[in-house]
């Protein structure tokens, strides 16, 4: 690449997934999640359900994805206000600095391109 080029991304190809808590396809791979014990791509709707599931929520709480592979079971004082809220428990779903092959393939790419780039 010369300098100066307009600088893209080289495309990824992904293996297809399939998600094995709704056997449905993933089709945005960049969204998903990783199952815990297996460390499969899942949808990210389908690990929010699940941990919604697994959580016993009071009629005023809510999961919510924080970051960092974990989801917040959130409360809101006045439901009308979304930005005031507080975090009651932390549900850590994906290990910090896990690593998965599948999205290893996702940062490479952008790694490379960085690299690319200088
Ligand atoms: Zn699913």
């Amino acid at each position: 690449m010369k300098k100066g080029d307009n600088f893209k991304f080289k495309p990824v190809t992904f293996d297809s997934a399939t998600c094995p808590y709704c056997n449905n396809p993933i089709n945005d791979i960049t969204y998903a999640l990783s199952d815990r014990q297996t460390g499969a791509p899942v949808h990210f709707d389908c690990a929010l359900k699940k941990v919604g599931e697994s959580e016993n929520l009071a009629s005023d709480e809510k999961i919510t994805y924080i970051g960092q592979g974990r989801f917040g079971v959130v409360h809101y004082p006045d439901p009308r206000n979304v930005k005031q809220f507080e975090i009651r428990r932390i549900i850590e779903w994906e290990e910090r600095d896990s690593h998965f092959d599948w999205r290893q393939k996702i940062t490479d790419t952008f790694d490379n391109a960085q690299k690319s780039r200088d």
